[in-house]
């Protein structure tokens, strides 16, 4: 049996970028740079009012109120692209070009035209500098603003178009088999017969390998029978990068996924973690390359380990830097008990306190089938191997749930 941490570092180790393809633009949130994005201007790309205003050369103001000569209008896409002299000033606005010559800008509230509009009269001196930001001092041509390897935000969108990037060369999405086995599952349109359920687990994993940027494919619900199943999964390997199946990894009589990936000569890299829920998880890659996770079939077991392991791989595959859930410390609500030799993930809430303290609210379960209680989980507190209780108000370490 080997720790979780040692079974995501062979996740890490085995997995690789898949090659990158180019997207437009609009397309592109979400999706994994796959390119160093570097200025191709210098930002603020001209010296820019931060105000509506008069640019004006600031010694003159020190003696204020003072008058001067309105010689010329600069607005936001249409400067004023002469000399300020001595004894004048330009009315412009904000996001406007500075005309040389000038040096500050006061702002319009502290300044009133005089005579039509031919002179202004400032009603204080304003410094060198003022309501100015210098061309380049946000960001200078040829800086590299966003590093390849990260997933693209909703800002991050603003900066890929300002620079210029009608298209950015992005990871491939890991396209993804979701595959539950049991003889006793029916799928959502269907009432259960005698002995049988709903199958759930495959819209937890195609909803959790989504938010991982995957492109799902869904498969048959498969018998508990190895040829069957052995068959289902060399057949969707051809159009599957990963391939994700739930249930049958257990030790009974009809648990037949490992049988079924032994068939297809498959390399098996882990089939049993030290963890709690989740312990006869496989992770295995196909001769053609394609990867399969073989998580148990309890519906809280799956999205642990589908979470920790597997989500790993989808964003691993599409070239992001640090493809794990990223571990947190908070501080414990109430006790929670640990197991001898397996390292425990509980369901919990996150909140935080008046101190601002992140607070683990563990949540009352019954055991890994529950996947009512689990819905409204959103982080897992992580109890060392070995630890029999963590008490209230003890320091742990959670991850949080996409
Ligand atoms: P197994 O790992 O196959 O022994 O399954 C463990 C438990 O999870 C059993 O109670 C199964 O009925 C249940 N289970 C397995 N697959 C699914 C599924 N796709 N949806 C909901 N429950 C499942
Ligand atoms: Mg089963």
């Amino acid at each position: 049996m080997i720790s979780v941490a040692e079974a995501i570092q062979i996740v890490r180790q085995q997995t690789r970028p898949l090659p990158s393809e180019r997207v437009k633009l609009h397309d592109a949130l979400n999706r994994v740079l796959a390119e160093d994005i570097v200025a191709d201007s210098d930002l603020p790309p001209f010296d820019r009012s931060q105000m509506d205003g008069y640019a004006v050369r600031a010694e003159e103001t020190s003696d204020a109120p003072v008058r001067l000569r309105i010689v010329g209008e600069s607005a936001a896409g249409k400067g004023w692209h002469h000399e300020v002299n001595q004894g004048e000033a330009v009315r412009i606005m904000t996001g406007a070009p500075v005309p040389a010559g000038a040096d500050s800008v006061q702002q319009v509230e502290l300044a009133h035209e005089l005579k039509d509009g031919a002179v202004v009269e400032l009603l204080e001196s304003v410094e060198v500098g003022k309501s100015i930001v210098k061309r380049g001092a946000e960001i200078k041509a040829g800086e590299i603003v966003l590093q390849s390897g990260v997933a693209i935000n909703a800002a991050m969108m603003a900066v890929l178009a300002a620079f210029g990037y009608a298209e950015v060369v992005v990871g491939q999405r890991p396209r993804v088999g979701v595959l539950a086995t049991g003889s006793e599952l029916v799928s959502v349109d269907e009432k259960p017969g005698q002995d049988q359920i709903r199958d759930s687990n495959n819209y937890s994993i195609a909803a959790y390998a989504q938010l991982a940027g995957a492109v799902v494919q869904r498969l048959p619900l498969a018998r508990d029978e190895t040829s069957v199943l052995s068959q289902l999964i060399s057949e969707a390997a051809k159009s599957c990068d990963a391939i994700v199946t739930s249930g049958g990894v257990s030790m009974g009589v009809y648990d037949v996924t490992k049988a079924a990936l032994k068939e297809l000569d498959a390399e098996i890299f882990f089939e049993r973690v030290a963890l709690r829920p989740g312990k006869p998880t496989v992770f295995a890659r196909l001769p053609n390359g394609t990867f399969v996770f073989g998580l148990p079939g309890n519906p809280v077991s799956v999205a642990v380990t589908f979470n920790l392991f597997a989500r790993t791989a989808l964003l691993a595959m599409q070239g992001v830097t640090d493809p794990a859930l990223k571990h947190e410390t908070a501080v414990l609500a109430r006790s929670v008990k640990g197991n001898v030799d397996r390292e425990s993930y509980l369901p919990a809430q996150l909140t935080t306190n008046d101190d601002g303290e992140l607070i683990a609210f563990p949540l009352k379960w019954g055991g890994s089938s529950d996947f009512v209680a689990f819905a409204i989980t959103t982080a897992l507190i992580i109890v060392p191997a070995g630890t029999k209780t963590l008490e209230a108000n003890s320091l742990v370490r959670v991850v949080r749930l996409p």
